[in-house]
């Protein structure tokens, strides 16, 4: 017997639409009576975490998974999966590849239809990342995200449509797996990665995107107690010059901030070596972060102030580095 425990934590997944097309959570989870869906082999162990819209989520919400998913490995469990609204899921799920050490598979999976409309797409993610789940061949990958017939890393994928099923895709890289009627397909090796466990969350931690004629308004804006601060910059990794006299102003203050592209492809690289250009932003002491997006690069800034790291420590586990 594969036992697999099924964190329920909200989202359109849980939710139905009602006759004047509003969605909104229903009472009883549909997806409770999953089980007759799965092989007999498979033993599931459902739990309501939440029952939150995920832009409700925090990353406290988020110690908490980590939390019950440590003690159900330490149990003995074989496998998890979190069911999460689609929005934030993918802060989650990289939160949890950040602080778990688990050698089980670690599932996240959503909907992007309710219930009760046609083509819910809920039931059949669920159990997409159950058998993901139960598969021994999903061992030793960190956090997975399985939509749609496909599994990605929680560390590159995406929500990239606002309503579509076909919403999560992986920028540059792809999915590195398949959910088939046999079984589950794996097609890419993983960059290996340390875990950083936490049992605290760091706040105030700020995202803001540049934009063209960008000044220092938003920056100023911050209060006295950010934690840190990452910017989705231009291109290659650039700032308007407008906004560098604030940029400098909270680094002296002490306030770590990380930089990452808001192109939807690539990685940051300090190469242009004008005023705002990536290679001054570097020399002033901004991190540089390497393939992430905004929204993770704030989830492990936050995990890595969370685990008391700060300077040179802080920047090296930030900055993503590949090799
Ligand atoms: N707004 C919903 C949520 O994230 C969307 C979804 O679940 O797909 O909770």
């Amino acid at each position: 017997m594969t036992n697999i425990l099924v964190l329920h934590t909200g989202g359109t997944i849980a939710m139905s639409q009602d006759a004047t097309g509003a969605v909104s959570p229903t009472a009883e989870n549909p997806l409770m009576a999953i089980q007759a869906q799965l092989a007999p082999t498979v033993h599931l162990q459902v739990e309501e975490a939440f029952n939150l819209p995920s832009p409700h989520i925090t990353p406290t919400h988020m110690l908490q998974l980590a939390t019950r998913i440590r003690a159900a490995e330490a149990a003995g469990i074989d496998g998890v999966v979190v069911t999460h609204g689609t929005d934030t899921l993918e802060e989650t799920a990289f939160f949890l590849d950040l602080t778990l050490d688990s050698t089980i598979p670690v599932v996240v999976t959503g909907a992007m239809r309710s219930s009760n409309e046609v083509g819910a797409d809920g039931s059949y993610n669920c159990v997409s990342a159950i058998r993901t789940a139960a598969s021994p061949a999903a061992r030793n990958k960190g956090c997975l995200v399985v939509m749609n017939d496909e599994v990605h890393t929680a560390r590159f994928v995406t929500k990239t449509h606002t309503t579509n099923v076909a919403t999560f895709r992986t920028p540059t890289f792809g999915p590195i797996g398949l959910v088939t009627k046999d079984g589950i397909r794996f097609f890419q090796e993983l960059i290996n990665q340390v875990a950083c466990p936490i049992t605290q969350v760091i706040s105030p931690v700020f995202l803001l995107k540049a934009y063209a004629g960008m000044d220092g308004a938003l920056f100023d804006a911050l209060p006295a107690d950010c934690a840190g601060l990452v910017i989705e910059a231009l291109g290659a990794g650039n700032l308007p010059p407008a906004t560098l006299p604030s940029v400098q102003r909270l680094l002296d203050r002490g306030v770590p901030i990380v930089l990452v592209s808001r192109c939807f492809n690539g990685v940051a690289e300090g190469f242009y070596d004008y005023p705002g250009g990536g290679a001054q932003l570097q020399r002033m002491g901004v991190i540089f972060c390497q393939g992430l997006n905004g929204q993770k690069a704030r989830i492990k800034l936050i995990v890595g102030l969370s685990a008391g790291k700060s300077g040179k420590e802080l920047a090296a586990y930030v900055d993503n580095a590949i090799s």
